[in-house]
């Protein structure tokens, strides 16, 4: 089969892999310069390795990234260290990176409290019992079992940092996938994710998959029998089209789509994300913490400040140190529209709460990071919202991070689904 992908993300460049393994032609379209998607990275000129747009780190549990990987060959390039994540209250950090650390967190209070966090933990941990969780919001769900203020010290900050105006509406198996996918080592690629992706993309062309970079889809249509996909006003043919994009992107490039599946892709909520990378002269946090958990009550201007080289060494930026401050906003926030510069002047306050001795002369250098989609909002019951892989137009696939659901948005999936929209491309070519 002659095959387009849409998208040079992971998802795109996993199904392009196993398409291609089978011996069927495969085209890549890709919008930007680079591959790599929402995980893709820059570096500066001084530095051996990327640092990516928006934070990432894998988890120990993401087997379809590590397996791709292994098959790759390069498992020996994947580090997992250990870095230390603490949480906020009352004007001072805690570490919050192991079972045993949660429970000497003092906004626990004591005795009951600590009891319950642990057996919630517990119970998310070893059910598997999703379908029930997403009757229901994490709200309700916490406030009943967790309590009020174990839910409103450790839960409600994370629903509220995430979905804003939406937190309420949240189910309860988004936290249970969230809690039973993670573990405290955290892993990355020596190189950083964007070395990944391009050896990846390298590898895909040595197997003769062509990648075409700065070729933005204007549209797919139907064609008889095959489908067409349009690109710098030109179109061409393929037998099957898979589209890794948003479903608002999807649903712009192909107005054909019918109309229930359309409105069902329009349906779907997500919040955008604003990422500023900061590289420093010096360390900010003098404990050496990577990840801050930031409630919105504190005051911080923004969710998370993630001090990356307090994960994998300044050695590999010249000596700089690498800060993440960003926030997931709804579309139309007033960051998505503030200059780089005025954005930095918000931030910087809260860069001298974190070390006092913050200076605004420790600053190299800035760059902001925005996208309107960066993680979905799944309401009660929304197994029954996910748009189905095969779209009703036949040889159209779509993959997508909304679509991964129960679990959140994250690399892991990214080549899951991509892997599982190729299986489902080839064995409708076999039905045929
Ligand atoms: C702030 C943030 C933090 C994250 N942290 C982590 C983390 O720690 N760990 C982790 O594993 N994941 C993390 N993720 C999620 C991860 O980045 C995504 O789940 C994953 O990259 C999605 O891959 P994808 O291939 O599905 O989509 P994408 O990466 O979005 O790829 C889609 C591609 O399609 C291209 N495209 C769009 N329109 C067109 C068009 N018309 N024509 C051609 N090409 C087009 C885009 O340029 C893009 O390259 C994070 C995401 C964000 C936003």
């Amino acid at each position: 089969m002659k095959i387009a992908i849409i998208g040079a993300g992971f998802g795109g460049m996993a199904a392009a892999y196993d398409l291609r393994k089978a011996g069927h032609e495969v085209t890549v379209f890709e919008s930007a310069e680079y591959v790599g998607g929402l995980a893709s990275g820059f570096k500066e000129p001084h530095w051996d390795w990327s640092v990516e747009k928006f934070y990432h780190h894998w988890f120990q549990t993401d087997r379809h990234m590590l397996g791709l990987i292994d098959e790759l060959g390069w498992r020996a390039k994947v580090i997992f260290p250990r870095p230390l994540t603490v949480m906020y209250h009352e004007g001072r950090f805690y570490p919050f990176d192991s079972i045993f650390k949660a429970l000497l967190f003092p906004g626990l209070g004591f005795g009951l409290n600590k009891i319950r966090f642990g057996l919630i933990g517990l119970f998310l941990r070893l059910t598997n019992d999703w379908r029930s969780l997403e009757k229901v919001t994490a709200d309700e769900w916490m406030m009943k079992w967790a309590g009020r203020q174990v839910y409103e010290q450790m839960w409600k900050p994370l629903l509220v940092g995430k979905f804003g105006p939406f937190y309420r509406e949240v189910n309860m198996a988004w936290m249970w996938a969230r809690i039973k996918a993670r573990t405290t080592r955290l892993g990355t690629f020596e190189g950083g994710f964007q070395q990944f992706a391009d050896m990846f993309a390298e590898r895909l062309r040595e197997m003769g998959v062509e990648i075409r970079l700065r070729v933005r889809v204007e549209a797919i249509g139907e064609e008889q029998v095959r489908l067409s996909v349009r690109s710098g006003g030109k179109s061409e043919a393929f037998d099957q089209v898979l589209v890794t994009t948003s479903p608002n992107l999807l649903a712009r490039m192909c107005p054909s789509l019918p109309e229930n599946y359309l409105k069902g892709l329009l349906e779907l909520k997500s919040m955008g994300a604003v990422v500023m990378v900061l590289s420093l002269k010096h360390q900010l946090s003098r404990e050496g913490y990577y990840w801050f958990n930031l409630p919105k009550e504190a005051g911080y201007p923004f969710l998370a400040l993630v001090e990356h080289t307090n994960f994998v060494s300044a050695e590999h930026f010249g000596g700089d140190h690498i800060v993440y401050a960003g926030d997931y906003l709804e579309a139309g926030h007033e960051y998505f529209s503030l200059s780089d510069e005025a954005l930095l002047e918000r931030f910087l306050p809260a860069l001298k709460k974190i070390n006092p001795a913050f200076e605004r002369d420790w600053v190299k250098k800035v760059w902001v990071n925005k996208t309107n989609y960066a993680q979905p909002v799944p309401l009660v019951n929304h197994s029954q919202n996910i748009p189905t892989i095969q779209t009703p137009i036949r040889g159209l696939y779509f993959a997508s991070m909304s679509q991964v659901y129960p679990w959140d948005r994250g690399t892991n999936f990214a080549v899951e689904i991509g892997r599982r929209a190729a299986r489902m491309m080839m064995e409708q070519d076999l039905q045929k």
